[in-house]
């Protein structure tokens, strides 16, 4: 009788075509490791391997400076990142929180668990679910859908999954007015025997750290938690649907894409050099449009299920985004250089 107690980092990313919801299961031995990784990664003085929220603290004062801890005190936040605008500290941590997590997997460091799940809107007949709390049940539904699944295929082995908590980016929930509470009540009571709730209330935070420093210094992790999701979600995202051009996002896509692929590609091999399998997950739904899903959907029970028909999440997604090559932003300009080889 194995008991997993877990904190769950929620994020979304909205599209006129999809909704991502992005989530990050952490099983609480755990947190201590990743969230050491992810904090001294924010340290880009190449004598210390540790970050210092207060410069006051860094042992390197005489060789390190305060604007540096500043800069590299930022909010990583995937809708901000561009090549032209985005701080060469902001672009170095985006990275090695990436290069990280592609460490994390080769090595089968075991840190990181996700699921993300794409709802394709532009598949889905949304008129069908007519008013506005339909489409909050629909979010609330796809919300519990990816928790459960990930419960159940991350965290199998154990007996019983006590979700401590679940935080939230209080930035992109605003509008689900059913999101808290009952959504997490409906969770357990589905699944009474498996899952405890500890807290129903999701904790919305401000993604940006810098809001709790001065606060509670918990809330200054769970930030971190929020801002690496929200990076795996942005680049996973721009592998898969291409939205923007933005060199620095495509070169941040590549450090990520041989996962991506993967995980749409191979979801349940167990022996990939990448050891995803149980831990990282990236769902599609629906397979088809939305008239012969819900066809088949009525055919089963006459009426709307609780959980749509299984066979309508697929995960081999072709990515839209085409293979970029970082290096060749200063090549491109030196057009000799291409005669010069021949
Ligand atoms: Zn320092």
């Amino acid at each position: 009788m194995e008991t997993v107690e877990i904190k769950i980092y929620a994020d979304e990313q909205t599209n006129p075509n999809f909704i991502c919801l992005g989530v990050l299961f952490l099983p609480i031995d755990k947190r201590k490791k990743l969230l050491q990784h992810l904090i001294n990664i924010r340290c880009l003085f190449k004598k210390s391997n540790k970050w210092y929220w207060n410069y006051s603290d860094c042992p390197f004062k005489n060789e390190c400076r305060e604007e540096w801890h500043k800069l590299n005190n930022s909010e990583i936040h995937w809708k901000d990142l561009r090549d032209s605008r985005s701080s060469a500290a902001i672009k170095r941590i985006s990275k090695n929180w990436l290069e990280f997590l592609i460490k994390n997997n080769k090595r089968d460091m075991g840190l990181i668990y996700f699921n993300l799940l794409y709802i394709e809107l532009d598949k889905l007949d949304i008129s069908r679910f007519g008013s506005k709390k339909e489409h909050e049940n629909i979010y609330n539904k796809f919300f519990r859908t990816n928790l459960l699944y990930g419960i159940k295929t991350f965290f199998g082995n154990f007996s019983k999954v006590i979700i401590k908590r679940v935080y939230h980016d209080e930035a992109s929930v605003r509008k689900h007015k059913y999101f808290p509470y009952l959504n997490l009540k409906k969770l357990e009571g589905l699944n009474y025997d498996k899952i405890t709730v500890e807290d129903y209330n999701v904790k919305f935070l401000n993604s940006d750290h810098r809001t709790y420093l001065n606060g509670n210094r918990n809330f200054v992790d769970d930030c971190q938690l929020l801002q690496f999701i929200d990076l795996i979600i942005g680049a996973t995202t721009q592998n898969i649907f291409y939205l923007s051009n933005d060199i620095f996002k495509k070169e941040l896509a590549m450090i990520i894409r041989p996962l991506v692929e993967r995980l749409l590609e191979r979801p349940k091999n167990k022996n990939s050099s990448y050891h995803y399998y149980k831990k990282q997950h990236i769902g599609v739904f629906p397979k088809y449009k939305i008239d012969r899903a819900v066809k088949k959907m009525y055919r089963l029970n006459g009426t709307l299920m609780e959980t749509f028909s299984k066979d309508l999440f697929y995960t081999n997604k072709k990515l839209k985004m085409p293979e970029f090559d970082p290096q060749q932003k200063t090549l491109s300009n030196n057009f000799w250089v291409k005669n010069d080889s021949t």
